[in-house]
Parts: C-alpha cells; structure tokens; sequence
C-alpha cells in the first residue's frame, strides 16, 4: 500500500469525522444513527476519497509529465540552457515592447574547439562545453537570455542595453572564458572565446540581428581570435 493510498484513506477518516457531530444528538438517536448508517457512511467516505484523490493524482502526474516534457522540448540537453527554438521565442516576445535604450545580440564562438576535441576526446569537449554554459549564465544579469545555438556557438541577447553597457559585457564574458578555464580528470583545460556582437534600437528581426552578430564574429576570428567585435548599428 503506497504513500498516497494511505493519504486518500486519512483524508476518507477525516471527513467522517463529520459524524462526531452525532454528539449533539440525543443519545438514543445517536446510537441508531451511528449503528445503522455511521459504518457505512464512513465506507463511502473512504471510498470516495481513494477514487477521488486517485483521479486528482493522476491528473497532477499529467500535469507534470507534460511541463517536464515543455521543458525538454525548450532546452539543449547538454547544457541545459535554452535552444534555438525557444530562444526565438523569447527573443520575439522581448522585443515587442518598448525599446527606447536599445539592445545587444552577442554571438559567443569558442576558439579553436575543434583543437579542444582533438586533444582531449569529445567527452572532454562535451564537459569544456557545459562549463561555458554554467559561465555565461553566471556572468550576464538577470534579464539577459542565454542560448546555445549550434554545437560551441551560444548567444545572449540583451534587452534594453546601451551600447557601451553591451560592449563592456561582452569584454567581461571573453574575460571570463579566458581566465575560468575547465578542470577536467585533473587537467586544466583553457579556452578562449570569440564575440560578435549586434546593437540595434527597434523591432530586429533575429534572422538579420545574428547575420549582423555573425559578420563582426568573423572579424573577431579573423582579428586573432580571443576578441570582441560589434557591426555597426544599421
Ligand atoms: P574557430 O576558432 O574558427 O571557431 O574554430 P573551431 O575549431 O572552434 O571551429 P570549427 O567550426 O572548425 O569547429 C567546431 C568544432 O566544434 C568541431 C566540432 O567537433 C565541435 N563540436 C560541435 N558540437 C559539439 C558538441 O556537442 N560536443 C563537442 N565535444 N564538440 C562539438
Ligand atoms: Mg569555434
Ligand atoms: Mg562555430
């Protein structure tokens, strides 16, 4: 009999307690009403909070099979942050509203992955790969959105964001990757990270604000990597 059984059948006890009540009865009466119907009373009380509470638990394990399954369905399973998918979402819904400051796309490529890999095993990579993850989200603020959007590409989008605030964050995330590093099986790991960023005021499509990302992510690469790069704002 499991946890749950056994909570129904409290619950079933606890409303017939209802007919304790009876007290107030005379006590002839009392005693016929509890003897005649107060055992069966009890009985469907019980019975009725076992299909009852039954019913409501098997909704509620629904309920939070299909939110672990929205949330799956959201996330990339290796670092747990947003996806592509879902990050357009939210992208989408946080532009909508008013934008007077304006707001910042980043595009965060890690340098030479491939190099990472080869060394150390794709295993390796996967882990170099969660803790940036784990990093980035530690390093924007609260309102920003962060995403991994292709195998060691991630991006953040930063709402209402100055131009010179995006870029010192952008500064700090490059700062971050370098210094961090990744302790894996007793090897320090180190790794540094190339940001193409994108400022725009209004409604940007993403499609065109990560076109933009990307042209200044290249001329982070191809400055040397380890570099922070924005497009001019269109
Ligand atoms: P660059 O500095 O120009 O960005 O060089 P790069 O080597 O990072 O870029 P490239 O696009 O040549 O290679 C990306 C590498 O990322 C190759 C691929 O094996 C690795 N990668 C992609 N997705 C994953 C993943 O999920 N796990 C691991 N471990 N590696 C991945
Ligand atoms: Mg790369
Ligand atoms: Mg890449």
């Amino acid at each position: 009999m499991n946890s749950t059984f056994l909570s129904f059948l409290a619950l079933g006890a606890m409303i017939s307690v209802s007919l304790l009540g009876t007290v107030l009865l005379p006590a002839d009466l009392r005693m016929k009403l509890l003897t005649e119907v107060g055992l069966f009373s009890t009985g469907f009380n019980l019975l009725g909070a076992v299909v009852l509470g039954s019913f409501i638990e098997r909704e509620r394990r629904h309920a939070a099979r299909e939110s672990r399954l929205s949330n799956e369905a959201k996330t990339d399973p290796l670092t747990g942050l947003l996806n592509r998918r879902s990050f357009q979402e939210r992208y989408e819904r946080q532009t909508q509203g008013r934008n007077r400051t304006g707001s910042a796309l980043l595009v965060v490529d890690l340098d030479h992955f491939k190099s990472v890999n080869d060394a150390n095993g794709h295993d390796v990579g996967d882990i170099v790969l969660q803790s940036v993850g784990r990093l980035l989200t530690e390093t924007v603020r609260q309102s920003d959105v962060v995403a991994r959007i292709g195998g060691e590409e991630f991006v953040v989008f930063l709402p209402n964001t100055e131009l010179g605030n995006a870029r010192l964050l952008a500064e700090r995330i490059r700062q971050n990757v370098q210094r961090a590093g990744v302790e894996v099986e007793g090897r320090q790991i180190r790794i540094t990270t190339s940001v193409g960023g994108h400022w725009h005021h209004g409604i940007v499509d993403l499609a065109v604000a990560l076109k933009r990302a990307d042209i200044a992510l290249y001329r982070a690469k191809e400055g040397g990597r380890n570099r922070v790069e924005f497009s001019p704002a269109a």
